[in-house]
């Protein structure tokens, strides 16, 4: 089954955050001070998250995406996903992570049917990664990449890049891809916790493809029928490959596949639309055909596009952990 917006666009990608919660307070994605933490009865229970997932999948979604927060935290997140991945019709369930709590999560989420994990890694120096993260450190990371590697999990690398913090690490991540298979996604820092100045912390896709290639020759590789929004490349005899994510200079609208669910429960169409629906009435109705109806609501409901980059167009800041990223 085909599930089209009102602009014929194919959805076929979820974004199910779990909490809310995080083990980090990254420098972009919150403010400071952190965000107020939910009661755990405003958060989704797993059975209320698992018929989220069964409506979309049997509305024709066909790729999952765990977020949070930082989903690893939550507890009972392994049994929950191996319920997950059993879903007919489901073809990709994905988890996104800071990598944090891998070294011991890794072979379970294997187990559990997860594909892939994409790991959040903003600097390859240690003194830089307090700064970004404000706590926590590199170490870990890495130690959590290495697990999940081991594990057999497919790896890809997320790094946001934010002019005068780490944007002069950019061909060290490229690099990165040359001997190791590895997959590598620069994100356009976007303006969700609103920060004075923002845009001259956002370094263009453009500038980074620039960047990379006073360096190293790459080439442009083409685009699968479950990808999201990365413009993917690899360098010239490279084992890896990397990719630019630009919200912000370049919207990928016209070919947006995904909705979103956060663990509050509101459906959202848009990361940057502000508009969502609260899933529980009809969740807590366990009355199915409502809670696909209402799905089905919002993706006909999609707008054609965000302006994230036009000042007068920008909604409330919000911490992108409240929401999934
Ligand atoms: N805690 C997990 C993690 O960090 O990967 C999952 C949740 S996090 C909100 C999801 C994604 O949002 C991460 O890849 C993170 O880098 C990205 N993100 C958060 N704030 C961002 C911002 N201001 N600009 C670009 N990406 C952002
Ligand atoms: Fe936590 Fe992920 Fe947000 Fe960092 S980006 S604070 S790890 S939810």
């Amino acid at each position: 089954m085909e599930l089209l917006d009102g602009f014929n666009r194919k959805v076929n990608y979820l974004r199910l955050s779990v909490t809310d919660r995080c083990n980090l307070r990254c420098r972009y994605c919150m403010p400071a001070e952190g965000v107020a933490k939910l009661d755990h009865d405003d958060i989704l229970s797993y059975e209320e998250l698992h018929c989220v997932a069964r409506a979309a999948v049997s509305l024709g979604i066909e790729k999952i995406r765990i977020t949070g927060g930082e989903p690893l935290v939550r507890k009972g997140l392994i049994p929950f996903l191996s319920e997950l991945s059993k879903l007919p019709g489901l073809k990709e369930l994905v988890l996104t992570t800071n990598g944090i709590l891998l070294p011991e999560l890794a072979p379970d989420l294997k187990a559990a049917g997860v594909k892939r994990v994409n790991i959040s890694l903003d600097t390859l120096q240690p003194e830089r990664f307090r700064p970004i993260t404000r706590c926590g450190d590199l170490a870990q990371v890495l130690a959590g990449i290495a697990a999940a590697e081991e594990a057999g999990l497919a790896v890809k690398l997320n790094m946001v890049v934010m002019r005068g913090i780490n944007d002069d690490e950019v061909v060290d991540f490229a690099a990165m891809t040359l001997a190791k298979a590895q997959s590598v996604r620069f994100i356009e820092y976007m303006p969700n916790i609103q920060d004075a100045g923002w845009q001259e912390q956002v370094v263009r896709g453009e500038e980074i493809l620039a960047r990379i290639g006073e360096k190293y020759a790459y080439q442009a590789l083409s685009r699968g029928a479950l990808c999201g929004p990365s413009r993917d490349y690899r360098l010239d005899g490279a084992a890896g490959t990397f990719g630019i994510i630009t919200p912000v200079s370049s919207h990928f609208c016209d070919s947006c596949n995904r909705i979103r669910v956060t663990a509050t429960g509101k459906a959202r169409s848009c990361l940057f639309s502000g508009e969502a629906v609260d899933l529980r009435p009809v969740l807590h109705s366990g009355d199915m055909p409502a809670v696909q109806r209402a799905l089905l609501d919002i993706v006909k409901g999609k707008a054609s596009g965000h302006h994230l980059d036009e000042e007068s167009e920008r909604g409330p800041a919000f911490s992108m952990s409240t929401i999934g990223g």
